[in-house]
Formats: C-alpha cells, structure tokens, sequence
C-alpha cells in the first residue's frame, strides 16, 4: 500500500527490469509497455514505478503522482496516433478496480486502448 516494491507484484517485476516488456515511454515516475494480451490495436498499459494496488489508492496518497500518470497516458495516445490531435479517432482509458471490475494485477495502471473499429460501441 505504501508506494514501496512488491516482490510478488508483476509490474513491479516489469518496473525492476526483472520481467521484460515492450516499453513504449518512461518517465522518471511512470513506465508505459505493450499489454501481452491486446484487445485493440493500441493497448498500453501505464503504471506508476512505485507499488499502489489501484487507481484510487495511488491518486488518494500522491495525487501530483495519478496526474502524471494521466498525462503520459496522453502522450502514449500521441504517440501512437490514436488521439485525435495526432490525426487518430480517439482512445480509451480504463481503470478496472477490484476483482469483481475485472482487475487482475493488483497495482494501479491505465489502459491505453485506441485504433481499429472496437471502440465505437459505447460502455458508458
Ligand atoms: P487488469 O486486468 O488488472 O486491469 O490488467 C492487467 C493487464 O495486464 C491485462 O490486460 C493483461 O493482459 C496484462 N498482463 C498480464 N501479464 C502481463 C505480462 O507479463 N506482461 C504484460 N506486458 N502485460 C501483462
Ligand atoms: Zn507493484
């Protein structure tokens, strides 16, 4: 809960080189990599390097943190010309948060989901 590394987390692993992933963007705080399992043509995920299980937990205890990680979640969208602004159709960001929403690795990330045809059915 405290920011500090897992040892059993997965994206801590990633963070400490200890697994590897396909990284798109790094920041002194964040790392963007490739999902292994991508459900559109762009899926990134953004994390903090520091361990938060979720979303709401990161943004309660370093707000400037989660603000951070919304930009570069931005800039990966830039990146990959899925935002508008870089001639795409826009992107997706999803937090899932918890179990029963989906979550499956339990420190906080975004997805960064754009391209193709899938994201024209809306959620919400
Ligand atoms: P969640 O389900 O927790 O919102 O998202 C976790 C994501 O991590 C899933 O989309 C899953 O495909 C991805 N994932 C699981 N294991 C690995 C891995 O070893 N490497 C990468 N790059 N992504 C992973
Ligand atoms: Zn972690």
């Amino acid at each position: 809960m405290s920011g500090e590394p897992q040892a059993d987390c997965l994206f801590c692993r990633i963070v400490a080189g200890e697994i590897p992933a396909t990284v798109v963007r790094e920041s002194e705080t964040t790392l963007a990599f490739r999902d292994i399992n991508p459900q559109a043509p762009t899926h990134v995920l953004v994390v903090p390097k520091v361990h938060y299980p979720d979303a709401a937990a990161l943004a309660g205890a370093e707000p400037a943190l989660a603000g951070a990680l919304l930009a570069e979640a931005g800039r990966v969208a830039e990146d990959e010309k899925v935002a508008e602004s870089a001639g795409g159709a826009g992107y997706r960001l999803i937090f899932n948060t918890g179990a029963g929403a989906g979550q499956t690795v339990f420190h906080a990330h975004v997805h960064v989901l754009g391209g193709g045809d899938g994201l024209r059915e809306k959620l919400v």
